[in-house]
């Protein structure tokens, strides 16, 4: 989609620090880390959020195949880590292009409100 910022991210056209791309998905750093490692994963096509992704259930396992292959490949598996994604207003979705934070590097606190 043309003016979303993580389809632009995707293309190249707004640059960030990639650490994982393959054909189909793409993981990059937030530009505002929550945690000492805080990455955003993507699906390269564009939906609006996991509900939209939903009606193509093979992207989300992209995106998961995407999150595992990286994850052990760094280690975070052993240490362990978070995925999250937010839908909307409440959870405080800001970027309306589907998007899983994967978040670890540090002990992390129970989620909640
Ligand atoms: P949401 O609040 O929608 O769940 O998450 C959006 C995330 O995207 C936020 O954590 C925010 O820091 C991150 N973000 C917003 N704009 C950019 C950007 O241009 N580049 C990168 N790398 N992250 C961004
Ligand atoms: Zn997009």
């Amino acid at each position: 989609m043309s003016d979303c910022i993580f389809c632009k991210i995707a293309e190249g056209s707004i640059p960030s620090t990639k650490v994982f791309e393959n054909e189909n998905v793409l993981g990059f750093v937030d530009l505002h880390p929550q945690a000492k490692i805080h990455l955003l994963f993507i699906h390269k096509n564009h939906t609006v959020d996991i509900n939209d992704m939903a009606a193509n259930p093979v992207h989300i396992g992209e995106v998961f195949q995407g999150i595992a292959e990286y994850t052990k490949s760094a280690g975070l598996d052993k240490t362990g880590f978070r995925v999250v994604t937010n839908l909307g207003r409440e959870a405080g979705q800001s970027v309306f292009h589907t998007h899983f934070h994967v978040v670890g590097g540090e002990h992390l606190g129970h989620f909640g409100r």
